[in-house]
């Protein structure tokens, strides 16, 4: 079985688009949240994803920008990233943000094999909010995963690919798809093969086309700090 994992797509449309030209033939997507948020296109990339929910299975949960713009809770947000809370829930449609508010925090799912995944968006201690990032100790992990039954833990939320194998567990972060910060400009996923050992996730970056989506943050009126900032993978 094929297990994509993708996160933090941030209402960038040309970044889903070539993403997920990859990780369609995969027999199951799952989303750590953050569909909406920073970018242009919160509506498209809602409705792109609603749809595919619909056809195939496809797991998401809900992260703190969707959570922002779905419920107005933007306590905590740097000034540039309310500000794309506040023109976001100006431009997307009552139907898009009921889709938001309905999104689950934690989605579990077990593959082929009998492992059982948690998803979460930031880490079970703080659903939304507690960023795993991947220069924390193994002590650290330790803990988080204290607060995990399930086999593996899947996260997004720092924007930075991980893999953390603790115990014969894994807490993985696919990185992000519409805002990389890992100072690789290019669109992150990543692959699980169930057959192979745990240690094997596989890692991709995939470019698109960013001159696109900063062009169009520009015109919208967003912080034009929002756009310059996916050139430098930040
Ligand atoms: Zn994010």
């Amino acid at each position: 079985m094929f297990i994509a994992l993708i996160s933090d797509i941030h209402s960038n449309l040309e970044a889903l688009k070539v993403v997920w030209r990859e990780v369609k033939r995969a027999d199951v997507i799952l989303c750590m949240g953050d569909l909406v948020g920073y970018g242009p296109n919160p509506n498209e990339v809602v409705e792109f994803v609603r749809r595919e929910m619909e056809r195939r299975d496809f797991l998401c949960v809900r992260g703190n920008h969707d959570n922002a713009v779905a419920f107005g809770l933007d306590w905590g947000f740097n000034p540039y990233a309310r500000e794309a809370v506040r023109w976001h829930q100006r431009v997307m449609s009552v139907e898009n943000l009921e889709f938001l508010r309905r999104l689950p925090v934690r989605q579990l799912f077990t593959d082929d094999t009998g492992r059982s995944y948690l998803l979460i968006h930031g880490s079970p201690r703080a659903p939304l909010d507690e960023y795993l990032f991947p220069w924390l100790p193994d002590s650290e992990f330790r803990s988080v995963l204290g607060y995990v039954r399930q086999d593996d833990l899947l996260v997004g939320h720092t924007h930075m690919p991980m893999l953390r194998l603790i115990d014969g567990r894994r807490i993985i972060n696919p990185g992000s798809v519409g805002q990389p910060r890992d100072g690789d400009w290019r669109a992150s996923y990543a692959l699980i093969d169930t057959e192979e050992p745990p240690e094997n996730v596989h890692f991709h970056r995939v470019e698109y086309d960013v001159e696109e989506t900063a062009r169009k943050i520009v015109e919208a009126g967003l912080p034009r700090f929002l756009a310059e900032r996916l050139f430098e993978g930040y």
